[in-house]
Formats: C-alpha cells, sequence, structure tokens
C-alpha cells in the first residue's frame, strides 16, 4: 500500500484539533462522548486521515464501552498493529496502514465469529452513510 506522509504542519492544517490529538499524537476521546458509539446506522467508516476504509456497520456491536468498536476490519491490510506499553498497560495499538493515524486498540474479548474487539475513536474515523 502507498503510504501517505505529511508534516505535523499539513496535518495540523488539514485535521480539527481533536482529530490531530487522537490521529497524530495518540489521543483517546473521552468515553460516550464521539460522534459514533452509538451510531447504528448501515455504512461504512472511513479513516479520518486519509480516507482509506477501514470499518463497515456490519461489524459492528454495542460493546458498552463508549466507543466505537467493530469485530474486524474491512481489510487486513488496512490497519497495522503495533504493541503498545504505555500507561502500565500491555495493549496492541491499530492505525491506518496508509497515513499511519491512530485508530484505537485491539482486544481479543469481542463477540462472534472473531472474538477480536477493535476499540476505536470516533474523531479517527468518518462515516458514510450506504
Ligand atoms: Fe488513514
Amino acid at each position: 500500500m502507498a503510504k501517505i506522509i505529511k508534516s505535523d504542519e499539513e496535518w495540523k492544517k488539514e485535521l480539527t484539533p481533536e482529530q490531530y490529538r487522537i490521529l497524530r499524537e495518540k489521543g483517546t476521546e473521552r468515553a460516550f462522548t464521539g460522534e459514533y458509539w452509538d451510531n447504528h446506522e448501515d455504512g461504512i467508516y472511513l479513516c479520518a486521515g486519509c480516507g482509506e476504509l477501514l470499518f463497515d456497520s456490519n461489524t459492528k456491536f454495542d460493546s458498552g464501552t463508549g466507543w466505537p468498536s467493530y469485530y474486524a476490519s474491512v481489510n487486513d491490510n488496512s490497519i497495522e498493529e503495533q504493541r503498545d506499553l504505555s500507561f502500565g498497560m500491555i495493549r496492541t495499538e491499530v492505525h491506518c496502514a496508509k497515513c499511519g493515524g491512530h485508530l484505537g486498540h485491539l482486544f481479543e474479548d469481542g463477540p462472534k465469529p472473531t472474538g477480536m474487539r477493535y476499540c476505536i475513536n470516533s474523531g479517527s474515523l468518518k462515516f458514510q452513510k450506504k
């Protein structure tokens, strides 16, 4: 996949302050405050940084966490994983493979059929109705 490389200045111009904080500084939005945690419409979720297709509403589920949660990504190649040891926890950080934007974390306590839970910030996403 062709990577998108931009300077911090360029990202700052394109993104809202909240998107920048999450995508480029690995920030986290407060639970139950984001735009999509309670969104039940049919559609697709694109990377707010670069427009890459990341998730489909048919894999979204109510996790009770207050963040949009999915049991699978649309395409394995669109999301990269990295070990995250911050805050004294061992977690798997996930980011957009195309622009490197931080999305959230991946946990192995999701529902069937995958058992995975992608816990994603609304601020990393852009929803497009089907
Ligand atoms: Fe991206």
